[in-house]
């Protein structure tokens, strides 16, 4: 599964070469693609044809882009723009994959659904959806108003709409209006360890496996520790912590962000070169090492997958949840 910053790198990545441009065409080549859409794939045509992308919007893992009528839309007059009441959402699954193309360029080979915008001077005109495994798709959904009023998501003009799919899941760290009162109040009433609770979407979401390992070594606390236990600057560390390694794998990503090839796989090197914890099991602990201490990272089972912590930094707590 693509991680929030490969997804925001997608973001930044298509906003550029989408947002005003209308959809002139749509062909489904495999309808398995477009599951999702439950009225089918002549309906999700129907529904992309003539329109406008006005953003591509983020929050969490989920990737989403805003239609409005084609006909009355101009993107640079903000008072004029209609309020979008759908949206294209772009699932990537396991290896899913959104292409900026020029007609001539050949089909990839798993190519699954192509979509022709308007011409653009020194764009590509085609923003093909390719998916190897079949996990992700494409489908139109209806926006509905946010739970608090504040924006979506990460967005180049921010709206109090959401898509359907994703209005139950939290802000994720990046999110300018992430509340951290909020996160707090939320978790100190669940009686559940840290790790579980960085995991669930409810609370804060876009935070994934290796991601949480990160956070919790840099925020030096071990992920059975009882959230209701947790002070607030505890819990502001681990929150930063996470927020950081997020932004230290974009910086690392920086450089895909104007490449014509939107791709999430292997976005960013960051993972061979800056983990801390995550599948270092056996090595020693970079901090611990610094500070002329002995330290190896351990790798336990843990939700039917696996934790990476320092013993020595990251110290179990004596009433440990999971
Ligand atoms: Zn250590």
């Amino acid at each position: 599964m693509p991680e929030l910053p490969e997804v925001e790198v997608v973001r930044r990545g298509l906003v550029n070469w989408v947002r005003g441009r209308t959809i002139s065409a749509v062909e489904v080549l495999d309808p398995r693609s477009v599951r999702r859409h439950a009225l089918g794939a002549g309906d999700f045509i129907g529904n992309l044809q003539g329109a406008a992308v006005s953003d591509v919007v983020r929050r969490g893992k989920f990737l989403w882009m805003p239609l409005v009528d084609g006909a009355a839309y101009a993107p640079d007059n903000q008072h004029a723009a209609p309020v979008p009441e759908v949206a294209l959402m772009a699932h990537l699954g396991m290896s899913g994959q959104l292409l900026m193309q020029d007609p001539g360029v050949p089909d990839e080979k798993h190519i699954k659904v192509r979509i022709r915008l308007s011409p653009r001077e020194g764009m590509p005109d085609q923003l093909r959806f390719v998916d190897q495994r079949i996990f992700g798709g494409l489908f139109v959904t209806a926006l509905v108003p946010t739970d608090d009023g504040g924006p979506g998501g990460l967005a180049e003009s921010p709206l109090p709409l959401i898509a359907g799919e994703a209005a139950h899941i939290a802000r994720d760290p990046l999110d300018p209006s992430f509340s951290f009162d909020l996160f707090y109040q939320r978790l100190r009433k669940r009686k559940t360890g840290l790790k579980r609770a960085l995991l669930d979407q409810g609370l804060v979401s876009g935070i994934g496996n290796i991601y949480a390992d990160e956070a919790l070594w840099r925020a030096r606390l071990h992920y059975a520790r009882p959230t209701d236990t947790l002070r607030r600057s505890e819990a502001q560390r681990v929150l930063d912590s996470s927020r950081e390694v997020m932004l230290d794998a974009l910086a690392a990503g920086g450089t895909s962000f104007d490449s014509l090839y939107v791709n999430v796989n292997g976005a960013s090197g960051y993972f061979d070169r800056s983990l801390n914890a995550y599948g270092r099991q056996g090595e020693p602990c970079k901090r611990c090492a610094a500070a002329g201490i002995q330290a190896i990272i351990r790798r336990e089972q843990f939700m039917n997958r696996s934790s990476h912590t320092c013993p020595v930094c990251q110290p179990r707590p004596r009433n440990g949840r999971w």
